[in-house]
Order: structure tokens, then sequence, then C-alpha cells
């Protein structure tokens, strides 16, 4: 899960990170009254959606004017001028895709003098098993073409999780972006605030790009992005209240509530299973006889009828399906129950695409005489293969 930027920065600050001041909004008349309680005078407009480059980023509407989605302001008034140009409209950067974002709230932020613009990101290397910093010199809106053309400027530093973030790390940091003497010292306290924060709110990424060096002399995070890990969010009510709906999937959020797994797709054929490697498999397959799931949905080990009712009106609620697949292998859970899952489902639903219901394991016999006998027009399947050559060709695709 992902949060705001300004959010990011209040738990950063929370950890004693050198955050500026500043304030979210959601009108132009709050973003004035915001920026008239700043020490000023220059004010930052920024459009907090849950992707980066917003700086370069342009808005679709030509009202929103010429500037990105970051713009500095010399009075409140300019800043209230600026957040109404962009509210409401669409953002377009290099991380939201050509469909953009919607901006529904502004940060103002009182502007930072900047000598230097540095960056210190901190995520999980799975390839070691360990959090990793990674710092280089050449922060700001290009660390991606310093990624691609100088990646030598760009320094990781593991930290092994038996003795935890040491003073040395905070001293590599520091060498890794240039900085010596005070700022050195002050990067030292920056990269173990960075690390507890990491560690104890279960981050999975947390990147200060810009992590500047204002002309006084002193560090600051001028950007800040946080995400999540999901499976962690339960030990943390606080991160959950930061949820914006608005910019997630609703199909995904709905999943999410029933604890089902689902990842929206582009194709056509709507699966249903239970188990993620069956889940893998089921999607290989419908590929190999040349048609493209419309989603990833494991509805687990232990599904009820409910779940079940649930993870269907989620598959038919997606415009792009023209075709379901149910493909559940009864463990622990029973053939007989899914299928009337799946009748249950039908009935409140109703059914406008064709249906082929794969089903084994425990009372799949049963199962099978509750499908046959509801009078719907479920397509059955014996095996895998059969399910997914049925499907395709049921939807029309493939080569099959
Ligand atoms: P991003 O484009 O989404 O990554 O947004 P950032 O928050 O990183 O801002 C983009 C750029 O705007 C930064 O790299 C800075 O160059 C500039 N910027 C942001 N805040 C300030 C500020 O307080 N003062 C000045 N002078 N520039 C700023
Ligand atoms: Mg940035």
């Amino acid at each position: 899960m992902n949060i705001h930027e300004y959010q990011a920065k209040r738990i950063l600050k929370e950890f004693g990170a050198p955050v500026a001041e500043g304030r979210p909004v959601y009108t132009a008349a709050e973003a004035e009254a915001a920026a008239k309680e700043l020490p000023g005078p220059l004010y930052v407009v920024k459009a907090q959606i849950h992707a980066g480059g917003r700086g370069k980023g342009r808005f679709k509407e030509p009202e929103a004017g010429e500037k990105g989605g970051v713009r500095l302001a010399k009075s409140p008034e300019e800043a209230a001028a600026f957040a109404r140009q962009m509210l409401g409209k669409t953002l377009v950067t290099k991380q939201t895709g050509p469909e953009g974002k919607v901006v529904g709230r502004i940060y103002i932020e009182d502007g930072s003098d900047i000598a230097r613009e540095l960056y210190l990101s901190v995520l999980v290397d799975r390839a070691v098993g360990r959090i990793a910093f990674i710092a280089s010199t050449e922060g700001g809106m290009n660390i991606e073409e310093v990624a691609e053309e100088t990646p030598d400027r760009i320094v990781t530093i593991h930290v092994d999780p038996a003795t935890g973030c040491m003073p040395h790390h905070g001293r590599r940091v520091a060498k890794a972006l240039g900085l010596d003497g005070a700022l050195a010292k002050e990067c030292a306290g920056l990269v173990a605030a960075l690390y507890r924060a990491f560690v104890e709110k279960d981050m999975s990424l947390l990147e200060i790009n810009p992590l500047i060096v204002t002309k006084d002399g002193r560090l600051r995070v001028l950007d800040a992005k946080a995400g999540f890990d999901s499976n962690a969010l339960f030990r943390h009510p606080d991160i959950l209240d930061l949820r914006d709906a608005s910019e997630e999937d609703p199909l995904e959020i709905r999943a999410s509530e029933f604890d089902l797994s689902y990842v929206k797709l582009d194709g056509n054929i709507g699966c249903m299973v239970n188990g993620a490697g069956l889940a893998m498999a089921t999607m290989d397959i419908i590929k190999h006889y040349g048609a493209e799931p419309a989603n990833f949905l494991d509805v687990g080990g232990g599904a009820t009828k409910e779940k079940v009712t649930e993870a269907f009106k989620i598959i038919t609620s997606d415009p792009g399906v023209k075709g379901i697949l149910v493909n559940i292998f009864g463990g622990i859970m029973r053939c007989d129950i899914i299928a009337e899952g799946i009748i249950a489902a039908v009935k409140e639903v109703g059914l406008e695409v064709p249906l082929v219901v794969r089903l084994e394991g425990t009372n799949v016999e049963l199962g099978k005489k509750i499908l046959s006998g509801s009078g719907l027009a479920i397509i059955p399947a014996d095996d895998l293969e059969d399910a997914a050559q049925k499907v395709v060709k049921a939807v029309g695709w493939g080569t099959e």
C-alpha cells in the first residue's frame, strides 16, 4: 500500500527526520490560509498523487496551466491560484501512465533554498535478503537516467539484520552522498531515523528524492515516497487509516476487504482459482491457448460460500470479462461448497458471459451434481486443459 508525500513526511518527522513545515489542503481557499501560516516567502504547491515525476508531469486540461504538479509560489494568493488550477485536474507523469491521475488534494509546503539535490532510498534487497540504502549525489528529477547511463554514481549499502543499522552505515551513506563535517553527522542521524521508520512501520520502500542540502548548510527531506508491506498492515491501523481509496483500483479494494487476492489484468477471461500456484498455472494455460486472463483471483484455501460469492461478483463487475473460468481444487475447501457459492452468486448477479467450471478434489461428485442440477448454463470441464480450451473457445479467441 502506498501513501501520499505529506503523509510520509509526517511519519518521517515523528522519527526525527528534517522536514519543512506544510499542510495538506483540499480547496484553493484552504491553500491560501495554509500558506499564510507558513514562514514563507516562498511556498511550494504540490499535487498529491500516488506517483512520482510530478515536477516534470503535465496536466491534461489546458486551464491547469503549462507547469507541472510541483510549483513555486511567491505569495499565499499565488499558492491559491496554483491550487485552483490543479485541483480536480488530471496530472500525467512518467509513473502514472497515459491515463494520468486526478489531483484531489494539494500539499502546501514552506519553500526551501536548495544548494544540492541528493538521492537516498531504503528498500528490501531480495537478492541478499537485507535492507539496503541506495545513495547517489545525483538526486532530483533525473534519477532514472542516472541509473541507466551512469550506474556507478549509485551506491548500495546493505545492513546486516543481526546488527541493525550501525554508525558505520551512516558514515558510508554520508560518504556516498559526498557529505562531510557537520553535514555527515546530520546524515548519520537521518540514516538511523530512516532505518527505524522503515523497520517499525514495515515499509517495503522509502524513497527520498531529493534529499537536499539547503543554502544554509542543512539536510532536508524535500520529497518522500513510502510503500508498506500489505501483509503487515494488520498491525499498523494508523497506516491503514492513511489509505486513499481514490488512488487504488476499486475492485482491488473490495477484494482486500474480503481477504481475496485480486489483481486486475488486461485480458478478457476472468479466473477464480484457489491457491496462488494454481492461479498462475491457470493464467499460463489460458495464454497457451491464445487468450489473456482478465485477472488473478485467489479465493484462498479455506474460502466460504460468502467469499466465493463475493469473488464472483468482483469478476463479473469488470466490463472487460467476456468469459469466466472457475478452477478449484477442493482440498481444505469442499467442492460442494464451491458449487453452492457459484450458484448463489450467479442467482444474485446474473450470468451474461460463458462460465466454465472445473472442480477437482473433496466431494467433487457432489459438487458437479449440484452444478448440473442447478439449471444454470454452466459449461463443465474435466481437467485444466479441457477447461482452458472450452473457455477460450467460448469467448471466441485463440488458435484452437
Ligand atoms: P516529483 O517531481 O514528483 O519527484 O516531486 P518533488 O517533490 O521531488 O519536486 C520536484 C522538484 O521540484 C525537486 O526536485 C526540486 O527541484 C523542486 N522543488 C521541490 N520543492 C522545492 C522547494 O521547496 N524549493 C525549490 N527551490 N525547489 C523545490
Ligand atoms: Mg521527487
